[in-house]
């Protein structure tokens, strides 16, 4: 029932029709009357001025607000209870990401919804048509003229840029220390474990006599901290263009404690990021001298790191709009 249908079958008109029966012979016609010319005033000011003082959010003049959601079928008329909205879990959890790493030194920074090829691949020691490229599976604009945009596939698109801003911290001493919470989009298949729109953590760590040792410390701190227990870890070698060595960095399972269980495929262990020491021709891109320097990058999943601290086992529910799911956090 629309707002104007729903005031001209209020009970108060209504409740006058009811009287005409009731009155006296002599006086049927002039009430009919009197009561049809109301509803007729009624239902032009409903036409003519409701919605004016609605636009001009002037309530002054307006004795009923027709936009309330109110029960027409109640005994007595009551406006029903807004539903209150809530922070989304991701939203809430990039938050406490964010701190963790500020509170350890690394400065916040945001990534962008589309960049170029430069700073998505060759500013990361892709080579140019290297198959790894197309790895990532991206998105990009249709361009007529001019180059193609990206949507980047991962937040070490920010990678070159904050290097190159703040390389001069390096020579008054002071280290570049950086996280990227952003979103990033891939042309994959949906399913349970693959999202096209995600989240991920970039990590960036650049100063003299940086070593392995430092990257596993920085994870291990991030991850205990993030899950507020000791976490074990274990790294794996494997193969990024823009890290050398690059590894695959595994927790314990927190759900089975490493006894094996579904989520951990019985291993009771979880890949949960790549990383690895930033490439020097990386560093050189960026105008850092990668003899004096070096450094350590790491990526995460930021959806992954949300499943295995509440046990969330199919990423589609966070962006499904299911507001059982959602109001749970
Ligand atoms: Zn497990």
């Amino acid at each position: 029932m629309d707002d104007k249908s729903r005031i001209l079958k209020s009970p108060t008109l209504k409740s006058l029709y009811e009287l005409l029966p009731k009155a006296a012979e002599d006086q049927k016609k002039d009430l009919g009357q009197a009561i049809n010319k109301l509803k007729v005033e009624v239902n032009s000011w409903v036409t003519s001025n409701a919605d004016d003082d609605l636009r001009s959010n002037d309530t002054k003049n307006l004795q009923l607000d027709v936009t309330a959601p109110f029960d027409v079928n109640a005994k007595k008329p009551e406006f029903l209870k807004a539903e209150q909205g809530s922070i989304h879990p991701i939203s809430k959890e990039i938050e406490k990401v964010s701190e963790i790493f500020n509170s350890i030194g690394f400065e916040i920074f945001e990534s962008r919804n589309l960049d170029d090829a430069w700073h998505m691949f060759t500013s990361l020691n892709f080579p140019e048509d290297h198959p790894a490229r197309d790895d990532y599976d991206t998105f990009v604009t249709e361009a007529e003229e001019g180059e193609e945009l990206v949507a980047p596939a991962h937040t070490s698109t920010m990678q070159s840029r904050i290097l190159s801003l703040r390389k001069g911290d390096l020579k008054e001493g002071r280290p570049i220390a950086a996280a990227v919470p952003d979103r990033c989009y891939r042309n994959e298949d949906v399913d349970a474990r693959h999202e096209h729109t995600f989240y991920q953590v970039e990590g960036i760590y650049v100063d003299e006599n940086v070593n392995v040792g430092n990257l596993i410390a920085t994870l291990k701190t991030f991850l205990s901290a993030y899950y507020g227990k000791e976490v074990e870890t274990r790294i794996n070698p494997f193969y990024f263009p823009f890290t050398e060595p690059s590894f695959e960095f595994a927790l314990s399972c927190p759900f089975c404690e490493k006894e094996g269980c579904h989520i951990c495929s019985q291993s009771g262990w979880i890949e949960l990021l790549g990383c690895g020491m930033i490439h020097p021709n990386v560093l050189e891109m960026a105008g850092i001298d990668s003899k004096k320097y070096s450094g350590f990058a790491f990526g995460c999943g930021i959806e992954r790191l949300i499943m295995m601290k509440y046990g969330v086992e199919d990423v589609r529910l966070f962006h499904s709009a299911k507001l059982k799911f959602l109001k749970q956090f």
